[in-house]
């Protein structure tokens, strides 16, 4: 028995990396899902890979009537919807001094106006059905600062103060709406152009007390949780999943 058997799941920004991850765990749960992504080749392949229980679905997050197209296509093909990952995300790295309001907003659409838009198309379904799991990934830069990404993350701190919201307002609904922030997760938004693999681990491994970057299917692993009755008591929460590296800050020569 899977812990997801019987429900629907929309995953935005699943044709690859953490949703493509969510994707292919969910339906080994035994969930049935609609991969929704701007990228039509890669998001053709996941939902083909996993056969009867997926479908593809051309989705912007920044379009209404994208959203309303894929909620549409997971009742018309699986017969209902009860979980949401708001997980498509754009990363854009520039000091504050150079960042134009063009790629400030580039962001913000996305990360953030991409959220709500998420959640306000789901909740119509959710309401008749009396349930639903919502699930917005923001990011440990939605609980501490990073340099060189103000909009990311304004966009992340905004899914995280989102979810609390829509938590208090689907509560009595039987709607259920938590965060997930991961830390560094290996997936193709680390490995930006001009970005050094073997650099990227050498910092991982001095930042994380785990020592290491995150897969992407540990937060697969996570979202399942938040998606499956087993998290039927969480509302309103923040879930990290960053090896510790918010934990706090170590002094030299006092770690083992
Ligand atoms: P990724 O770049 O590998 O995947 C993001 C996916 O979102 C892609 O498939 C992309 O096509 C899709 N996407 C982008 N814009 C879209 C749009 N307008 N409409 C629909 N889909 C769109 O990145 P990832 O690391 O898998 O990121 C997934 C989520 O996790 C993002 O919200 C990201 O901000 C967050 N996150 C990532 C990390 C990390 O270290 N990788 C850490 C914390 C949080």
């Amino acid at each position: 028995m899977g812990k997801l058997d019987g429900k629907v799941a929309l995953i935005s920004g699943a044709a690859r990396g953490m949703g493509e991850a969510e994707a292919r765990y969910f339906v080994e749960q035994g969930a049935r899902v609609i991969v929704g992504d701007v990228l039509e080749g890669e998001g053709q392949v996941v939902a083909k890979d996993l056969g009867n229980a997926s479908r593809y679905c051309h989705l912007d997050v920044t379009s209404e009537v994208g959203w309303r197209a894929a909620v549409d296509m997971a009742i018309s093909e699986f017969g209902r919807l009860d979980i949401l990952v708001n997980n498509a995300g754009i990363l854009r790295l520039a000091p504050i001094a150079s960042t134009s309001i063009d790629e400030y907003m580039s962001v913000i659409n996305v990360n953030q106006v991409g959220v709500f838009l998420g959640m306000r198309a789901v909740i119509p379904t959710m309401t008749t059905n009396k349930s639903g799991s919502i699930i917005n990934i923001s990011s440990i830069d939605g609980l501490v600062g990073m340099a060189g990404s103000v909009a990311y993350v304004a966009s992340k701190f905004a899914v995280r103060g989102m979810t609390k919201v829509a938590a208090l307002e689907l509560g009595s609904l039987g709607i259920r709406v938590n965060s997930i922030h991961p830390g560094g997760v290996d997936t193709p938004m680390v490995h930006m152009e001009g970005f050094d693999p073997a650099s990227l681990d050498q910092m991982m491994s001095q930042m994380v007390p785990l020592g290491r970057i995150g897969q992407p299917i540990e937060i697969a692993r996570l979202a399942a949780f938040l998606a499956s009755d087993e998290s039927s008591y969480c509302t309103g929460s923040e879930f990290v999943a960053d090896g510790g590296m918010t934990a706090g800050f170590g002094i030299p020569g006092a770690q083992q």
